[in-house]
């Protein structure tokens, strides 16, 4: 019935930067569904008049990858459950790693629409570096600085015309 879009990814990526981004001024939803855990946050948003739910995932602010068979893992899983739309954030500034090829083979064998969105691109010079996540295998990305919001609309403009 309603739409939901995950964001997930590694640790410092950006995810809860552009969550709070697509909840400027609106209330974030806290605890208010039954089974709810406190390391996923829910919010309303909208695009185009059209509305849908936003997941912020994280809880395991461990600034490594060691951590990823464990809670990186369990909250991809929660999210491909969970969501009709995901959002797979990578960082530029730290490049293409081991676990973000092992999320995106999760998110591939899920089967639901995966917008694969390459975070801090401040400046054209990370516009350029962001051309490496390429290696995944993937036809297109979007490129996003968070921080200001630019390249916001376009993602957000192909993720509610694909609902
Ligand atoms: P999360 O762990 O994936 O939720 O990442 P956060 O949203 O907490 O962001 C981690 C760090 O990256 C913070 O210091 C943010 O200010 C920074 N950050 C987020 N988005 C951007 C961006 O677009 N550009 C830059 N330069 N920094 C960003
Ligand atoms: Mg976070």
């Amino acid at each position: 019935m309603s739409n939901i879009v995950a964001i997930v990814g590694r640790p410092n990526v950006g995810k809860s930067t552009l969550f709070n981004r697509l909840l400027e001024r609106r209330e974030a939803i806290v605890d208010a569904t039954a089974g709810v855990t406190r390391d996923r946050h829910y919010g309303k948003s909208d695009w185009n008049g059209v509305d849908f739910t936003v997941i912020d995932t994280g809880g395991y602010d461990v600034n490594n990858d060691d951590v990823f068979q464990g809670e990186i893992s369990k909250q991809v899983q929660l999210a491909v459950d969970e969501a009709t739309s995901i959002i797979f954030m990578l960082n530029v500034e730290e490049g293409l790693t081991d676990t973000d090829y092992e999320i995106y083979e999760m998110l591939r064998r899920s089967n639901k629409p995966v917008y694969i969105v390459v975070n801090k691109v401040d400046s054209a010079k990370e516009e350029l570096a962001a051309t490496e996540f390429y290696q995944l295998g993937i036809e297109k990305y979007y490129t996003l600085s968070s921080a200001t919001g630019s390249g916001t609309g376009d993602l957000l403009d192909d993720i509610v015309n694909d609902f």
